[in-house]
């Protein structure tokens, strides 16, 4: 079972990866498991608290089966999550890269292993199993980069995942082109701060180079990135995505707030105005932008001024979604310790007000689509008897199923909204 982010859903592919080589089979329900790994995510108190419950869950459905837990919750907690009944072995985030040879061990003493704090010293890229492709027979993930040297006030990455890493550029061509030769018609990029990629290599456009490299490898596939920090948005970088006819795009830029004081205080080396610069230059460059954003509600000392200002930035904005969090607080990081903490009612209050700010702004972007064309891409899943599929901007898109549609690329004239995205009918097939 995986909790948490993209990164963990790669993650656990290759820890598959690695129990498949040696023979083992996958099966559907815990219940027939010999063996049951939770990938965990620590990002919230949330977060962690779904994983105590999984693994209670995981235990009703077998109590015979041996539990392994991986991931950040793995390293974070590993004496409390050794207590949970059924739970055979804790790996950390390093360790989880040789899995069975800490499996052998448990199997040769029959005690349970704790396995974690290799990744403070994961300071460069290690190789990773090739993966056949993640997300179905249509998209794929490609990871090229993990951890992050960036210490945001409020985030305890760093800790769990240990310093920026970045596949070089080379190693990242190939494994796009072997998962495009495979018949992916979608490549997306992803990593724990995907910005960040080529800091480590002392590359400050790194990510502008990686993405100019992909964009040379024929085929009719597209590129998306996941989500990209704000100081990887450049001049460059969105001249790259505006020309090419393969890099989607899309940007998901966690803003985390549109309020100055606050952005200082959860260091983040970025100010309103160079978002309002990353907008207008991207909507100088083409229309069709799809935005995505993650806002962070109720950090330490925001005050109804400061998320006001957040609230009315994203009002005025072509932003078309947001991912709304409250701000919680994890032991380790420096925001712990800021003054000016906010009452659980104050922060759902704020959750509340940008909820109904994303529905706005989901609408306007659905709307702006009216009666227009758009690319699509349509993976084998339905919405109330109607194909689903995203358009380059991420534009989720229903048409009325026919023969031969998944994972192809079609034009689609926009008809009406529908109440997730919008409705359409084929304007002209592309040759496969
Ligand atoms: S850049 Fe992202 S992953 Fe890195 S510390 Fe900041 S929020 Fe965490």
């Amino acid at each position: 079972m995986t909790l948490g982010c993209k990164l963990n859903q790669y993650d656990s592919e290759m820890v598959l990866a690695q129990f498949r080589a040696a023979g083992c089979e996958t099966v559907e329900n815990a219940s027939d498991a010999d063996l049951c790994i939770v990938n965990t995510c620590s990002v919230t108190t949330t977060a962690e608290r779904k994983v105590r419950n999984t693994l209670r869950s995981v235990y009703r459905k077998n109590p015979k089966a041996k539990i392994l837990v991986i991931g950040c919750t793995a390293e974070r907690t590993p004496e409390t999550l050794s207590g949970f009944p059924g739970v055979i072995g804790i790996v950390g985030n390093a360790e989880k890269e040789h899995i069975l040879e800490i499996i052998k061990r448990y199997a040769e003493s029959k005690t349970p292993v704790i396995e974690v704090g290799g990744v403070s010293q994961s300071v460069k890229w290690t190789d990773q199993v090739r993966l056949d492709g993640l997300l179905g027979r249509t998209r794929s993930f490609l990871k090229v980069q993990d951890g992050c040297s960036q210490f945001c006030t409020y985030c305890i990455v760093p800790k769990l995942r240990g310093r920026g890493r970045s596949q070089p550029i080379s190693e990242a061509v190939d494994h796009a082109s072997y998962l495009i030769d495979k018949g992916f018609k979608e490549i997306v990029l992803t990593g724990c701060a995907l910005g960040t990629y080529g800091f480590d290599f002392e590359m400050s456009d790194g990510l502008t180079r990686l993405l100019v490299a992909l964009d040379k490898i024929p085929g009719s596939h597209r590129i998306r990135l996941g989500s990209v920090e704000p100081w990887a948005v450049t001049a460059d970088f969105l001249r790259v995505i505006a020309d090419s006819e393969r890099i989607c795009p899309h940007l998901h830029i966690p803003l985390q707030s549109c309020d100055d004081s606050v952005l200082r205080r959860m260091n983040r080396r970025y100010r309103v105005a160079d978002i309002r610069e990353i907008l207008d230059s991207a909507f100088r460059l083409r229309e069709d932008w799809g935005f995505g954003s993650d806002i962070i509600v109720g950090f330490p000392g925001e005050t109804d001024e400061q998320f006001e200002n957040t609230r009315a930035f994203l009002y005025d904005s072509r932003i078309s979604y947001l991912h709304v969090f409250p701000f919680s607080s994890r032991p380790g990081t420096a925001a712990t310790k800021l003054p000016g903490f906010i009452e659980s009612g104050l922060k759902q209050n704020r959750v509340k007000q940008l909820a109904a700010l994303d529905a706005e702004l989901r609408k306007r972007f659905y709307e702006r689509h009216l009666g227009k064309s758009c690319r699509v891409l349509f993976e084998n899943r339905y919405v109330n008897g109607l194909l689903a599929g995203h358009a380059d901007n991420y534009l989720d898109v229903y048409i009325v199923p026919s023969p031969g549609l998944i994972g192809k690329h079609v034009e689609v004239k926009i008809e009406k909204l529908s109440t997730d995205g919008v409705e359409g009918a084929l304007h002209e097939r592309e040759e496969p």
